[in-house]
């Protein structure tokens, strides 16, 4: 399962290079990043966990790209099930005829959710599942004869997306609200489950976090929120796993003031956890789900906000009822076959029951990592979803200074030894589902080299 994309000589890398500098737009990147000769990196091999640059130089992804290939790279199947899709030249006006593709794909992810009566509404990406699961809220409280609930309480250090509306919701390290002008109104937010730094507890969890969002919804107002939403474990804020009752309060919460429960699953979502949906690890019943990443693995742009049965039947009446949202290229026919091939790898290749064994091994395996005189936490609920905070002090949890440029010299070693993940002062990890235990293996044997070169590189020893 190799795919290759073409080779591309060093002279050609370097002339993209100069393109680039002139007419590319690369996302959340300064352009002048691309200034030095040999910057630009094109990889133009992928097979499973590993990714082949145009000189040949091979890594490892151990991030999945960025969380999306969940079932690796180079599978023919996904590429087959597109080219037959594109070949068979249907005409796609998604408000009058409907392809059997978004039809199969809505029931199959509806079965595989944790509401197997919900009902599915396709996007193309993350941030159009949030806005279609934030809109979804509002009317559904309109339908039912409550129009003033209009806010959306969401959580410090989450990331939800880059439009306005998202970044409204959260920033995180890649979109930052405070350069766009006033973020929407009635986004109210709560403090994170962060238990490593929690202000309120200190690491014995009280679950103050959660009586914050009960707080906040009686300060703003119960006749005016519309829904809390919240990454079920939150990769922006450094994949902060939360105390296990925290869900489960926050679903009482919600229920007790007629609040809709978002759970934001574009990264969790599809076996990232060792479970299908992270959800699950509290038995949670959200009301809507929003999911993209990898449901195609990242193969085509796809995302979704799944309702629970009991929130699409309110949108089920009269012309005003109706849900009056559209977004041209969500769950078209080419994207909706990807991602069934892919769910269909899942099953044959048992990813998610792999993601659950490999992320027990790899857990037992990072805990070698604390010899390391920099490493403060390593973060982890199950599957293949972690978090390594660095720390300058471990004792007092003291942070690097901005100055010690952490990501920058990360992302410096990172190339150098050939093995992606998302740099920050927490390191992400989330290889593809696939990964195997010698992989396991190479991913920690290399980490504890690199971390030992940026203890080097810092002075500490
Ligand atoms: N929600 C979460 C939790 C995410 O991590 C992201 C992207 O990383 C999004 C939403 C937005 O997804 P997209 O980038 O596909 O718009």
């Amino acid at each position: 399962m190799v795919a290759k994309l073409q080779n591309l000589s060093d002279k050609e890398v370097e002339e993209l290079r100069q393109e680039a500098l002139d007419h590319y737009w690369m996302p959340a990147r300064q352009m002048n990043d691309l200034k030095e000769p040999g910057a630009l990196k094109v990889m133009t091999e992928g097979e499973g966990c590993w990714v082949t640059q145009s000189d040949g130089t091979r890594y490892f992804d151990a991030c999945s790209g960025l969380w999306v290939k969940a079932a690796g790279y180079g599978r023919k199947k996904i590429a087959d099930a597109v080219y037959e899709t594109m070949l068979t030249g249907m005409t796609y006006h998604p408000t009058a005829t409907t392809s059997p593709n978004s039809i199969r794909l809505a029931s199959k992810v509806a079965s595989i959710s944790p509401d197997s009566e919900s009902r599915v509404f396709l996007v193309s990406g993350g941030s159009e599942a949030v806005e279609t699961a934030v809109k979804m809220a509002k009317k559904y409280h309109r339908n039912r004869g409550e129009p003033t609930r209009f806010k959306v309480i969401s959580r410090l250090g989450s990331y939800h997306g880059a439009t306005h509306l998202c970044i409204s919701l959260g920033g995180g390290s890649v979109a930052f609200p405070g350069d766009y002008g006033p973020i929407m109104l009635g986004t109210p937010k709560v403090t994170q489950p962060y238990q490593y730094r929690c202000h309120h507890c200190e690491g014995k969890c009280n679950l103050k976090c959660a009586g914050d969002v009960e707080r906040t919804i009686q300060a703003e107002g119960v006749e005016q929120v519309a829904a809390v939403i919240g990454e079920p474990i939150s990769a922006a804020a450094g994949v902060a796993v939360p105390h296990p009752q925290y869900w489960p309060t926050l679903r009482a919460i919600c229920d007790k003031y007629g609040v809709l429960l978002i759970a934001d699953e574009v990264i969790t979502g599809f076996g990232r956890t060792g479970k299908m949906f992270a959800s699950e690890h509290w038995g949670l019943k959200p009301d809507i789900i929003t999911v993209a990443k990898a449901l195609t693995s990242g193969y085509l742009p796809i995302g979704a906000a799944i309702a629970s049965k009991a929130v699409a039947d309110t949108f089920i009446g009269g012309e005003s009822e109706t849900f009056r949202h559209l977004i041209t290229f969500g769950g078209n026919p080419v994207s909706a076959a990807a991602a069934l091939a892919n769910l269909e790898i899942f099953e044959e290749e048992d990813l998610v029951g792999n993601s659950e064994r490999m992320g027990d091994y790899m857990n037992q395996q990072l805990q070698t990592l604390y010899e390391h005189p920099i490493v403060g936490d390593i973060r982890w609920a199950k599957g293949l979803l972690f978090g390594i905070e660095l720390v300058k002090d471990k004792a007092t949890k003291e942070k690097f200074p901005k100055e010690a440029e952490i990501k920058k010299k990360l992302t410096q070693l990172m190339h150098q030894n050939k093995l992606f993940m998302f740099a920050q002062d927490t390191i992400s990890l989330a290889p593809p589902l696939c990964i195997n235990k010698d992989e396991v293996d190479h991913v920690v044997k290399t980490l504890n080299i690199l971390i030992s070169e940026l203890e080097q590189e810092l002075g500490i020893k």
